[in-house]
């Protein structure tokens, strides 16, 4: 309840998404002594030396994403996992992809305890999307580009939304809303965030 109340007065108002974020428990995607502070709203570390988002930010990321319940939806940096087992929630589909087989491997372990059948996790540089499963009807990016990719923009179906964050890595960014019209795209910026930097190639773990 405190939790949910944290999260309103962040700005996340939208049901939906306050609901998905209640039916998922935190704790089960952190590790040993974190465990005990996953209702703190800050980030947390996770292995290969990543970071669980603050879950304001997760919240109005997805709150900005404004997922139905029949989106194919992909995210780009996997993490912890959960993000996309917010997603899961809210969506028919979820593809997540992150570049530490490492992670995607405790995230689909998660994922497996929890029951949670419709997300694919794949290790990958999702730079580069997935091309084989385009077009999507949202794209998540939880790691800062200095500029949305074009390959995700190019598999954004025509009506469909991409938020991430932009920016070089050690300043604050600015989280950004893409939307692929019939004409081109449309921009708009949320808010300031501070986010990992999107990495090309594979991890070593
Ligand atoms: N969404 C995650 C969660 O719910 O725990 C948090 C993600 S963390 C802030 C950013 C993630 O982006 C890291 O796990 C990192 O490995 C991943 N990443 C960075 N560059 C990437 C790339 N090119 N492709 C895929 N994942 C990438």
């Amino acid at each position: 309840m405190q939790f949910l109340f944290a999260l309103r007065s962040r700005g996340v108002t939208d049901e939906r998404v306050l609901h998905a974020m209640e039916g998922v428990d935190r704790a089960r995607f952190l590790r040993g002594l974190f465990a005990s502070r996953a209702y703190d709203d800050v980030p947390l570390p996770i292995s290969c030396g990543q970071t669980i988002s603050q879950p304001s930010i997760v919240g109005l990321m997805t709150q900005a994403l404004e997922v139905e319940p029949r989106h194919k939806v992909l995210e780009v940096g996997t993490g912890s996992g959960y993000q996309a087992a917010i997603l899961s929630k809210l969506a028919r589909r979820v593809y997540t992809v992150d570049r530490f087989r490492t992670l995607v491997s405790q995230a689909q372990t998660v994922f497996d305890a929890l029951g949670i059948a419709n997300i694919t996790a794949m290790t990958g540089d999702g730079s580069h999307g997935l091309p084989e499963q385009a077009p999507f009807d949202r794209i998540l990016l939880t790691a800062a580009a200095e500029d949305p990719p074009g390959p995700l923009l190019a598999q954004l179906r025509v009506g469909g939304i991409m938020v991430l964050p932009v920016g070089q890595s050690d300043t604050i960014q600015n989280l950004i809303r893409v939307r692929r019209t019939e004409t081109g795209l449309d921009y708009d910026e949320l808010s300031t965030v501070r986010f990992v930097p999107l990495i090309e190639g594979l991890g070593e773990d």
